[in-house]
């Protein structure tokens, strides 16, 4: 089973996935943990390429090929293998990020985004994914009480910028209103947790 996780900066995803995961581990299941842009090494190292550069502007259309290719590296050498072997897969973001940031947020258009990462991707699209609903205020606002190096690189972008990556979401999950689930992410962690757990079992069991 692959589930992807989404939402804006500070949604609290990572935490909550990674609770996720000891419950399930804790359970005996087989259980992988990977995120994007990364989960292993050639896609790590484009990432970096993407988010290490605070003094260059990247063109958006090369910002969006290199998401992909992380994306398709991370699938091929990772993701489809642990799929394969009966592994429930939990990545931290996955193409609908590249839909709301690169494909609404910066403008690009989400079809032409949605075209280049069905030729990444092919079929391998989620079974289910978690939206982490917050309003961009809320969750920028716990970014930046906590993280220096991703408050300088958050500074880049004005809130605009965030609010857009908001409403990108909103129309990637009415346009796959079968596959995202919504979950209230401005809840306290545990509570959070929760939910999410709850979507999932209803999937997996
Ligand atoms: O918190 P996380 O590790 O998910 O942060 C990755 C960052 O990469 C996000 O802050 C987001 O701004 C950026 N990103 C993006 N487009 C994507 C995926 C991630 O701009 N398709
Ligand atoms: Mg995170």
């Amino acid at each position: 089973v692959f589930i992807t996780f989404e939402g804006p900066e500070g949604a609290g995803k990572t935490t909550v996935i990674s609770a996720i995961y000891d419950r399930l581990k804790n359970q005996g299941k087989k259980v992988l943990l990977t995120r994007e842009p990364g989960g292993i090494k050639i896609s790590e190292d484009i990432r970096g390429i993407i988010l290490d550069n605070e003094n260059t502007e990247m063109d958006a259309k090369t910002e969006a090929l290199l998401y992909a290719a992380a994306r398709r590296q991370h699938l091929v050498e990772k993701v489809i293998p642990a799929l394969a072997q009966g592994y429930i897969v939990l990545c931290d973001r996955f193409i609908d990020s590249s839909l709301a940031y690169q494909g609404y947020a910066r403008g690009i258009g989400i079809d032409e985004i949605l075209e280049i990462n069905k030729f990444a991707i092919g079929e391998a699209m989620p079974d289910v994914t978690v939206f982490f609903d917050i309003r961009p205020e809320e969750g920028l606002a716990r970014v930046l009480n906590n993280d220096q190096r991703e408050q300088n690189r958050l500074d880049k972008e004005d809130l605009s910028f965030h609010h857009k990556v908001y409403e990108g979401y909103q129309q990637v999950i009415q346009r796959y209103c079968d596959r995202i689930v919504v979950t209230d992410a401005s809840l306290k962690q545990d509570e959070v947790a929760e939910n999410v757990y709850k979507i999932i079992a209803s999937r997996i069991m």
